[in-house]
């Protein structure tokens, strides 16, 4: 997602620190302080404006939900979008995925979403995707034991190397779907900015959802 740098961007960021917190590092371990109440954390990596935290936030008031975003223009989009709802069970950072180490404490998140992940797909930079196996010994570390990864894109290069890269880690698949739009898994799907755009062209859209164990 490429977006124009806006002037705004900024002051909107400093101005909301109740909604999005822009050194993730000092909530490290603390992140159950910045809700109402206490109850699982799951945690978005590659938020882009927002449209799916906000929706699951709104549809699952029993789960708190973090969405984090590594681009201050994409990210005050989605605080924008955020400020127009009462969400109590919702918080944004604007940081980097490479960084959630420094973010969250062992066992903090009980669920990560990767939704169409930029694809990286020149093999020089596979080292970049989300799910590269660095990616994974982050997540592992973050995750509670019992703690899941789900996964939605429409990029097959993505996908298959992602199941490739999850399989190898000695991760363990609870579903995977290659058309995920007409199956049964679609009844609670929320839906991604891009997935709308790209199920609308007619494009299939592919999920997994994987653990640790
Ligand atoms: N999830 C959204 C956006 C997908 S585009 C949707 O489905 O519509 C991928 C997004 O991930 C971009 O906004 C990009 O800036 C963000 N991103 C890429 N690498 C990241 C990283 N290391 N940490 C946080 N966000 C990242």
């Amino acid at each position: 997602m490429r977006v124009k740098h806006k002037k705004w961007a900024d002051p909107l960021i400093a101005a909301h620190p109740e909604m999005m917190v822009d050194n993730a590092p000092e909530l490290k371990g603390k992140w159950q302080s910045r809700f109402v109440k206490k109850q699982p954390l799951h945690l978005e990596v590659g938020m882009g404006k927002g449209q799916f935290i906000i929706g699951m936030a709104k549809a699952h008031p029993e789960i708190n939900f973090i969405g984090l975003e590594i681009q201050r223009t994409v990210a005050a989009i989605a605080l924008k979008k955020a400020l127009e709802e009462e969400l109590p069970n919702l918080q944004l950072i604007c940081g980097d995925g490479e960084d959630l180490q420094e973010y969250f404490e062992p066992g903090e998140v009980a669920k990560m979403y990767l939704n169409f992940s930029d694809p990286w797909p020149k093999k020089r930079h596979a080292k970049r995707r989300l799910t590269y196996k660095t990616f994974l010994a982050t997540y592992e570390k973050i995750l509670q034991a019992q703690g899941i990864i789900e996964l939605k894109t429409d990029n097959m290069g993505l996908f298959e190397f992602s199941l490739e890269s999850m399989n190898n880690y000695g991760m363990r698949f609870d579903g995977v779907w290659l058309d995920l739009h007409h199956s049964e898994e679609n009844e609670h799907n929320i839906e991604t900015e891009y997935e709308q755009k790209f199920a609308a062209k007619g494009q299939p859209i592919y999920k997994l959802i994987a653990n640790f164990k």
